[in-house]
């Protein structure tokens, strides 16, 4: 392992593949991270099949190199934007959508969440729902005031973002005014959908340390909160990474609502 600590502008060597082969591999020993994994797919289907979030557009933020997240939402958005920090992580989406050679194989996840939806039969079918909802691979900065920079995008109905802000987020006060960013990209009454490594200290990705932001979930619901939002739901789970590739105690997934009058 290598002594120095990545963070910011590090994020451009950050080891798509490395990510993927220690988080997302299915079936495998790594019994904490698909625990995760599933925590979120659950989260997810609950929030995107409720009836109550829903619409034109969709904006995944700090997307990274996967679509997991995606899986349930295009069932109910017209139109899906992925975004995140970094080359690399986009074009490892890109590679997927376009069915290209080396592109990961998400199909275990997408058979899981077909039969959340009571259907298993029909993964093959949501993966190319999928593939036609995304339209747009854009950059981002959470820390920046507009995060998706000059690009121009119509004030969205749904806000995703997983796992990513304590990653970007040096410190508390940076992750509340990230939330307020992701919020400024709303529509009134909109909603903000984020899943949280708890107690996070850092991850690892190949030989690199990363940064990790420490938050509490009361910490989340605060933030959320502060900038005009309702949070409907925020459920938290004990469950932790492997302390080998990541410190962190429990994660949680919070559904939030704009205030409609903002
Ligand atoms: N959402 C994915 C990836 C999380 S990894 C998942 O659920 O697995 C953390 C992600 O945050 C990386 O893709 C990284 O590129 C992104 N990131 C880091 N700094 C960022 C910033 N300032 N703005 C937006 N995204 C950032």
């Amino acid at each position: 392992m290598e002594g120095k600590l990545y963070r910011g502008e590090d994020y451009k060597e950050f080891d798509s593949q490395d990510y993927l082969k220690t988080y997302y591999t299915f079936d495998s020993g790594t019994v904490a991270e698909n625990e995760i994994l599933k925590f979120n797919l659950k989260n997810l289907f609950q929030t995107f099949s409720s009836g109550g979030v829903g619409g034109d557009i969709l904006i995944d933020i700090g997307t990274g190199p996967t679509i997991y997240q995606l899986l349930s939402a295009c069932e109910v958005f017209r139109e899906i934007i992925v975004s995140d920090y970094t080359d690399q992580n986009l074009r490892e989406v890109e590679k997927w959508l376009k069915k290209e050679p080396g592109a990961y194989d998400w199909s275990p996840a997408v058979q899981y969440v077909c039969e959340l939806e009571g259907d298993r039969s029909r993964w093959q079918e949501k993966e190319a729902r999928l593939r036609r909802t995304v339209t747009r691979l854009l950059k981002c900065d959470v820390t920046e005031p507009h995060p998706l920079g000059p690009a121009q995008v119509l004030p969205a109905d749904c806000v995703l973002t997983l796992l990513a802000l304590e990653c970007a987020c040096h410190d508390v006060d940076t992750y509340r005014a990230a939330i307020r960013n992701l919020v400024s990209l709303l529509k009134p009454g909109g909603h903000l959908v984020t899943a949280v490594t708890l107690g996070f200290q850092g991850y690892i990705v190949g030989n690199k340390n990363f940064f990790g932001l420490h938050l509490e979930k009361e910490t989340v619901e605060k933030a959320l909160q502060d900038a005009g939002c309702q949070v409907l739901r925020c459920q938290h789970s004990p469950i932790s990474y492997t302390e080998t590739f990541c410190i962190s105690k429990g994660m949680c997934f919070a559904v939030a609502r704009k205030s409609p009058s903002a």
